[in-house]
């Protein structure tokens, strides 16, 4: 990274506007190019277009000033985590989420139908349940809030007892993101993104990244990625960087809103339950407060009335769209149980609400409305 600064120094909110600059010199640019290249002239550290680009690595910087370690960018989320577990030996157990983020979830039943891997699926919230699982286990694959159920994981007890038994830790920061949590700080392995979602921040591109504090990993890591082809495109690699220079301002702005809407929410009798850390009254609230350094912008609940009533309602806001995805700045929100993949353990009555940057008025106006299209209340 740049020597230019002093990096621990920095704060969030700098490191997300000074990182990932080219040189300074004279008539030099402030951003780095969009560079179109297979090919390079032999000689150099890269040597090809599948091995590293210029602009993988001015992300992969700024990435790395928020999440700390090494970091390496990849064409999704999903090719980020398939090049992590892609690392385990044949036959390899590991120990993941029961009503994890979906895709993550179908990829390592396939896996475990296959006999690639052996997973045993546990409730992450559930820590005892988790720390009988360590012994015997290779690695601990954690994500925190898990999504869509929004329960907080003990991070930091687990990923200390997993270390201390020699087991792996990866964790999907991709929902609290780096302004609320950094689990390599707490001791895991390997960090993983979607940067599709808060770091890119648009809804305009689809990308994923790892970090580690190890580097054998990193070069192991790199060696999956050069290999199995799993490469970021340079254009969406630019567009990521000159998103996540708002990264901080976005966030604290979702955040804000989150907690706002997520007590008008908790008011309202057609709903039955929220599920947001922020509230005093929810389960995780001390767990969340006692290591987190906010709460995320994604709020899930749960509304009384059929499911048809609440697709209706989803359809029927003007502000808040109906789509899956989150992170962007603009407000999502989605019944789960619509896609055959999600986990029988979350409720069909659960809209998962990502929730954006515009007015926290306008967005509970667009709320009431869709309730009211729906004939709920
Ligand atoms: C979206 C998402 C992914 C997958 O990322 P893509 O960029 O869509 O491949 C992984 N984990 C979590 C928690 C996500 O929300």
């Amino acid at each position: 990274m740049s020597s230019e600064h002093n990096w621990e120094k920095l704060h969030a909110e700098t490191k997300v506007v000074a990182a990932g600059r080219p040189p300074k010199k004279p008539d030099g640019a402030l951003n780095p190019p969009i560079s179109l290249n297979s090919t390079l002239h032999e000689g150099g550290p890269i040597g090809y277009g599948r091995y590293g680009n210029e602009s993988w690595s001015a992300l992969e910087e700024a990435i790395s000033s928020l999440e700390g370690g090494q970091t390496l960018i990849y064409g999704s989320g999903m090719a980020a985590i398939s090049c992590v577990l892609s690392l385990l030996p044949h036959g390899a157990v590991i120990t993941a989420s029961h009503h994890g983020y979906q895709g993550t979830t179908t990829m390592l039943k396939q896996m475990q139908e296959s006999g690639r891997l052996t997973v045993r699926f546990v409730d992450l919230a559930d820590t005892d349940a988790v720390l009988a699982q360590i012994p015997g286990t290779q690695m601990l694959y954690l994500e925190s809030p898990i999504n869509p159920g929004i329960e907080i994981v003990d991070l930091p007890k687990l990923i200390s007892a997993a270390k201390a038994a020699g087991c792996g830790v990866a964790v999907d920061n991709t929902l609290a993101s780096p302004m609320v949590q950094n689990p390599l700080a707490m001791g895991a392995d390997v960090v993983i993104h979607s940067v599709t979602k808060y770091l890119s921040g648009h809804s305009d591109l689809l990308l994923g990244s790892t970090s580690t504090n190890d580097p054998a990993l990193n070069v192991r890591l790199e060696q999956a990625r050069r290999y199995g082809g799993a490469i970021a495109g340079p254009f969406e690699a630019w567009l990521a960087l000159r998103g996540l220079r708002t990264f901080s301002l976005r966030m604290k702005k979702s955040q804000e809103n989150a907690m706002d809407l997520a007590q008008r929410l908790v008011k309202d009798p057609a709903i039955s339950r929220v599920r947001y850390p922020g509230l005093a009254t929810d389960p995780y609230h001390e767990r969340a407060k006692s290591f987190m350094k906010g709460f995320g912008a994604v709020i899930s609940f749960e509304v009384k009335a059929t499911v048809e009533q609440i697709d209706l309602m989803c359809n029927s806001s003007k502000l808040i769209t109906n789509a899956t995805s989150l992170g962007g700045v603009e407000s999502l929100w989605e019944r789960r149980r619509r896609w055959k993949t999600e986990s029988e353990t979350i409720p069909e009555n659960l809209i998962r609400f990502s929730v954006g940057i515009e007015n926290a008025d306008d967005l509970w106006a667009d709320i009431q409305s869709a309730m009211a299209a729906a004939k709920i209340s």
